[in-house]
């Protein structure tokens, strides 16, 4: 089987690799319709968290099932499956309350850059479709796995509701996809930092009201400006830095929320600033799991279309063309065909 591998930060290459198996009696091996390029792979790619060995590749799936352990009985051979970056077993106390990414038994599912992937879990991982679904709405259904299911989860932690005046830091995949959530959510006001004239001509297609192009202290100064002078209801945190934490809590009124969903890298909060300003705070590795009936159902709707944040598609084998076109800020997400 074909897989990205990154041997060093800079160097992805499309090797064989072994083809998945079932290990365990509630796994799944799918065979992959999409995968693609995570904008958290190019904290690897660019060195910033370390490589130290070769690693295969890739957290996001969608596909057919094509094979399964003996105790699996919610899903079978031959269809269409989803399922989160963390397995999870749905059962345990953690995934009971919602948060299946901190399940008691979760499994981060990783090298899905590849043909095929093992799923462990699948009972609690996996969610099918009801049919196999036309080959449009595969980008969607991929970006569910991963970035909508992250961009809704920000909307959620930072409580969007009918009504709320809401602002975006980071216009990435999965900002973008922020967006989405927060029009779904029935957000009045969608207000999204961006420099990036094809990411903010996105935004405003997926639902952004206003671009702020302003960074920074000036960036947070313009957003309060334009929510009657206190900041907004909801504020989603899409980057992980110092700077766009910063923005994010600057930006909120007190009492509003920010969801943060970017790994964190260096962001330090300083309690006492925090305290006086009345904002709450929510976020880590998105729950996506609990999303992906619903989300599923607005796709094959038509009502959601996250996979237009896929600019760019390639073979697999141009996997380390992809990196390099994330990297460089030429693509904004990059879709891998097996
Ligand atoms: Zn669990």
């Amino acid at each position: 089987m074909r897989g990205a591998v990154m041997y060093a930060p800079g160097d992805v290459r499309v090797a064989d690799r072994p083809a998945p198996e079932i290990i365990n009696p509630t796994d799944a091996v799918i065979k992959l319709a999409a995968t693609c390029v995570c904008g958290s792979d190019l904290w690897d790619y660019r060195g910033i968290n370390p490589v130290t060995q070769p690693t295969p590749m890739g957290h996001e799936y969608a596909g057919v099932v094509q094979e399964v352990g003996a105790d699996v009985t919610s899903v079978k051979p031959g269809q269409f499956v989803i399922g989160s970056f963390f397995a999870s077993d749905g059962t345990c106390p953690n995934c009971r309350a919602g948060y299946p990414s901190s399940c008691v038994n979760r499994e981060f599912v990783g090298g899905c850059q590849a043909e095929a992937v093992r799923v462990p879990l699948a009972d609690g991982t996996l969610v099918a479709t009801p049919a196999q679904p036309p080959a449009e709405f595969i980008p969607s259904l991929l970006a569910l796995s991963d970035v909508m299911g992250t961009g809704w989860w920000a909307a959620v932690a930072a409580e969007v509701t009918a009504g709320s005046a809401v602002a975006v830091v980071g216009d990435g995949a999965v900002g973008l996809c922020g967006v989405i959530a927060a029009r779904e959510l029935g957000a009045r006001r969608i207000i999204v930092m961006s420099r990036h004239e094809p990411r903010q001509k996105l935004a405003l297609e997926f639902g952004a009201t206003d671009i702020v192009t302003e960074r920074g202290n000036d960036g947070a100064a313009e957003i309060r400006e334009m929510t009657e002078g206190i900041g907004a209801d909801a504020v989603l945190e899409c980057v992980g830095t110092p700077e766009s934490m910063r923005q994010a809590l600057h930006s909120t009124r007190p009492g509003g929320n920010v969801g943060f969903v970017g790994v964190p890298h260096d962001v330090q909060i300083n309690g006492e600033e925090l305290f006086y300003s009345h904002v709450g705070l929510r976020g880590g590795p998105a729950p996506a799991r609990r999303f992906l009936p619903d989300l599923i159902t607005r796709v094959l709707d038509g009502r959601i279309d996250p996979g237009k944040v896929f600019d760019l598609t390639l073979p697999l084998e141009e996997a380390a063309e992809a990196y390099r076109a994330m990297d460089e800020r030429r693509a904004i997400k990059v879709l891998l065909q097996p």
